[in-house]
């Protein structure tokens, strides 16, 4: 009999390793699979490529899903794996998979989405392709970019000592979906009800329609500073952690008290009797940035009110540590996002 083996003993990223299994490349490519975008060419100014696919039902639950706002969050978690690689977004094109549950009008909603974050993010949509579903709605974007040879940013490259960066605030999203989800229970029980979402506002913007850091990429610029390894927190601060650490060859050290999170966040968190820092660490969805930088460059940026300075890369030792407000060192592991 052939051997079967389950996609849940591999998981997402055992599965892509095993996939990735060509040696060398017809063309000239930087990096192939392994990173937030592939890097193409041999120039001096490099391509950027990543694809992303939303799928209803595993990423989004048209129940509380506002069609303009998942047109815009589809352009942009593709524009912040552009970002990750310190890259700027160009063109997008968009793959489309509908049933007949869908109106002309349905899909010009999501387009308005669409289009809107094209105009934010700079983009031109170039093509694409649709298509017939029989099981919900599919939207699959492939962005294009571009960076400077000697600017670009992978995952595999920090160094012991660096400063681990973090943008933004993390968890919000997660927690925006937890509302979410309990408002829908509530409404299902009892459509008399309206859900009472104002109260939570914040937190459902960051669940439905996520920004992409382009700002953070033009800011780090200006400083002058290109960040030594970089990735986008889309499945949680902890397993990009350890993207980073397990590709670079390093082990990372960081501090509970300067995770940052969100008061609203860490109150519904604690009102949903979950821990604040567990949704820190392993909420997904955020799309921050999570990045390195040298010593030496701490000085331009320690003033900037949006870059959170969490901890440190450290030569392999003794494993990645979270060290807690009780100055407790404890194991850090990623949870991630189990999709199988
Ligand atoms: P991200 O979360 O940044 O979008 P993923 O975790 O989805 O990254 O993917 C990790 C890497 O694996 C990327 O380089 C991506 O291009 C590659 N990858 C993912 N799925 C496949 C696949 N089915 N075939 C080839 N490469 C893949
Ligand atoms: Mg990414």
């Amino acid at each position: 009999m052939e051997k079967r083996t389950e996609i849940s003993e591999l998981g997402e990223f055992g599965l892509i390793n095993r996939l990735n299994t060509q040696a060398s490349f017809y063309h000239p490519t930087a990096r192939g699979i392994g990173d937030d975008a592939a890097v193409l060419g041999n120039g001096d100014t490099l391509s950027l490529v990543t694809t992303d696919m939303l799928l209803e039902g595993v990423h989004f639950d048209l129940s509380f899903t506002p069609l303009q706002h998942l047109g815009y969050k589809a352009v942009a978690v593709n524009v912040s794996d552009i970002a990750a690689m310190n890259g700027i977004p160009k063109q997008i094109t968009v793959g489309i998979g509908l049933s007949n549950r869908f109106s002309v009008e349905a899909v010009e909603a999501l387009y308005e989405g669409i289009r809107y974050a094209c105009a934010d993010f700079k983009v031109d949509l170039v093509g694409g392709d649709t298509t017939a579903s029989h099981s919900g709605l599919v939207i699959s974007i492939t962005a294009l970019g571009e960076v400077a040879k000697n600017k670009v940013c992978y995952r595999n490259t920090a160094k012991a000592n660096d400063i681990v960066c973090v943008t933004g605030d993390l968890g919000a999203a997660y927690v925006g979906l937890q509302v979410l989800e309990r408002e829908k229970q509530v409404y299902l029980s009892n459509p008399e009800v309206q859900p009472e979402l104002s109260a939570y506002d914040y937190l459902v913007k960051r669940q439905l329609k996520p920004s992409a850091r382009m700002d953070i990429i033009h800011e780090l610029a200006d400083l002058g500073i290109v960040p030594t390894s970089m990735i986008d927190i889309s499945d949680g601060l902890a397993s990009e952690l350890m993207h980073l650490t397990s590709q670079s060859g390093t082990e990372v050290q960081v501090y509970e008290d300067k995770l940052p999170i969100d008061t609203l966040a860490y109150n519904t968190a604690v009102e949903f009797n979950l821990d604040p820092i567990t949704c820190v660490l392993n909420g997904g969805e955020d799309y921050e940035l999570l990045f390195t930088i040298s010593q030496e460059d701490y000085e331009k940026v320690k003033k900037h009110a949006d870059i959170h300075f969490i901890g440190f890369m450290k030569a392999k030792e003794s494993g990645n540590v979270l060290i807690t407000k009780n100055g407790n060192a404890v194991s850090l592991k990623a949870q991630g996002w189990v999709h199988f």
